[in-house]
């Protein structure tokens, strides 16, 4: 959605949110669109286009973009907006507008923190993630998101996020029931976890 008049239809009062461009963790260069379409060859222009649902910058495949014209049925991949997921607020003071990470520290006497993906103030998806300092682990133990947020990468951007946070974490994430989740699970590059580390249990903090 190409919105030249601001603010004035962010409310999602027109049915914007069937609308929803898809998100990924923003990378240095975009070489590739979500289906695969090569962008560093200098085929077609790049347009780097703005989300003003999410307030993000994004990449546009002219190819994409395209194709979809031209089959109505077609996924909406054309458009994609950037998260910084190293960007992560703190609860009292993310921004209102828009899509950004909100970090919550863990609950007294436990380890897992918690972080949140927010769109114009309303949480719509959420990961915990509990890490060991001294075993220099972490284990993905949860991620969900909204019903209506989903197959946007909403939960892959949540794990990136939650892994952005110890990047050098030897990460694991058990296996959840259901085959949604476990379809979503199978694309996470993370082992099951083992047996629970000797600090388990001991209050930790996540960073
Ligand atoms: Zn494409
Ligand atoms: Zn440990």
């Amino acid at each position: 959605m190409i919105d030249h008049t601001g603010a004035a239809v962010r409310s999602g009062a027109r049915g914007e949110f069937g609308g929803l461009i898809p998100i990924r963790p923003a990378t240095g260069n975009v070489a590739v669109c979500l289906r695969g379409h090569r962008l560093d060859l200098d085929l077609y222009d790049k347009l780097k286009p703005y989300s003003h649902r999410y307030r993000r910058h994004g990449t546009l495949c002219e190819v994409c973009r395209a194709q979809e014209g031209c089959d109505p049925g077609a996924r909406r991949l054309a458009e994609w907006a950037h998260l910084d997921v190293t960007v992560q607020y703190e609860p009292d003071t993310a921004p209102g507008d828009g899509l950004v990470l909100v970090a919550h520290a863990p609950v007294a006497g436990t380890r897992a923190g918690r972080i949140e993906l927010r769109l114009d103030g309303t949480e719509v998806g959420t990961v915990t993630a509990s890490p060991c300092v001294s075993c220099r682990t972490a284990t993905l133990d949860y991620v969900h998101v909204a019903a209506e947020y989903r197959r946007l990468g909403f939960g892959r951007t949540l794990v990136a996020a939650a892994v952005a946070r110890a990047p050098s974490y030897r990460w694991t994430a058990p296996l959840p029931d259901g085959p949604v989740a476990q379809s979503f699970r199978a694309r996470i590059a993370m082992r099951r976890p083992g047996q629970p580390c000797a600090h388990a249990g001991k209050a930790g903090l996540t960073r």
